[in-house]
């Protein structure tokens, strides 16, 4: 399977590109100055995590591979414990400093940490096999989407450094055709051309990035040109919004040959929740996102 290997991103990379960001679009400045110091805490955070590889059986990974199913289910990505509180820690300080929304959570999950009234492997579990997190939410006395917010950032460096490990047991060959992840079956949340216009689609939970068809819609697999349209704006020649009128979807898109700066997927869809909105007037949904800003 073709991949894209981009370097590592360093933390000057992200805190030049949320800069360039933050002077083109003032409005998301604050959001920038949080989400920029989340993603800088996550690179450092991925640089140290220990995790051992994750086998796989060679006559079930032929099977997946002649199906073309996921590589694993979400539920047996490994999580780096140590580095996830130590990042989650981190993130609920960010919070209470520059996040007035998630101020309130970022509060009351450090004081829960602190006096042992929150053990995070299961709220991480509960997580990875999809299970509600009201009821854990409710005893925490905060809403279960910031809960989310505040696991799954902590949980992302080791899911990433999982995937990337994984994806060495990906085939070599041409795009793959599907509008899920190949390592674990997730939905892309957003899609990017690279220097040479090939698409590729990212993953919603771990962060691989695999190519794809240029066109057809990822949500649908419809590939009738009559129901596939994008809209863009002349000030933002860097994205794309490609809606399908067959499913009600749109994918958000970012042209790496228009980009003036790192490509920060996170930063990127953050500073575009303009195209979000736009999109959701017209009557399309967006894709399933793990984590949501
Ligand atoms: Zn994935
Ligand atoms: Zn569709």
């Amino acid at each position: 399977m073709t991949q894209m290997f981009r370097p590592a991103l360093s933390t000057e990379d992200i805190l030049r590109a949320a800069g360039i960001l933050q002077k083109a679009r003032p409005a998301y400045g604050a959001l920038i100055d949080f989400y920029g110091q989340v993603f800088v805490a996550q690179a450092q955070s991925l640089s140290q995590i220990q995790l051992d590889p994750i086998i796989l059986d060679p006559g079930l990974l032929a099977l997946k591979q002649e199906h073309a199913m996921p590589l694993i289910d979400p539920s047996q990505f490994l999580i780096d414990k140590d580095q996830a509180e130590s990042l989650f820690k981190q993130i609920c300080t960010l919070a209470v400093a520059h996040a007035p929304k998630l101020s309130h959570s970022g509060e009351r999950l450090s004081e829960a940490l602190i006096c042992g009234d929150l053990d995070l492997a299961p709220v991480f579990a509960a997580l990875l096999s999809d299970q509600d997190l009201e009821p854990m939410a409710k005893k925490l006395d905060i809403p279960a989407d910031e809960l989310t917010f505040f696991a799954f950032s902590a949980m992302a460096p080791s899911i990433q450094f999982c995937s990337a490990q994984l994806s060495a047991y990906l085939k070599e060959g041409p795009e793959f055709k599907k509008g899920y992840c190949p390592v674990c079956g997730s939905h892309p949340d957003t899609a990017f051309l690279d220097q040479d216009g090939k698409r590729f689609l990212l993953c919603s939970l771990c962060s691989h990035e695999w190519l794809t068809l240029r066109m057809g819609c990822v949500s649908c697999d419809t590939a009738d040109k009559q129901d596939q349209q994008y809209f863009f704006s002349a000030e933002e020649k860097e994205y794309r919004v490609y809606v399908c009128d067959n499913c009600h979807h749109y994918l958000k898109l970012v042209d790496l040959r228009q980009l003036d700066r790192a490509f920060v997927p996170k930063l990127e869809q953050i500073t575009t929740l303009h195209l979000d909105y736009k999109a959701q007037e017209k009557g399309y949904t967006g894709p399933v996102s793990k984590i949501r800003a």
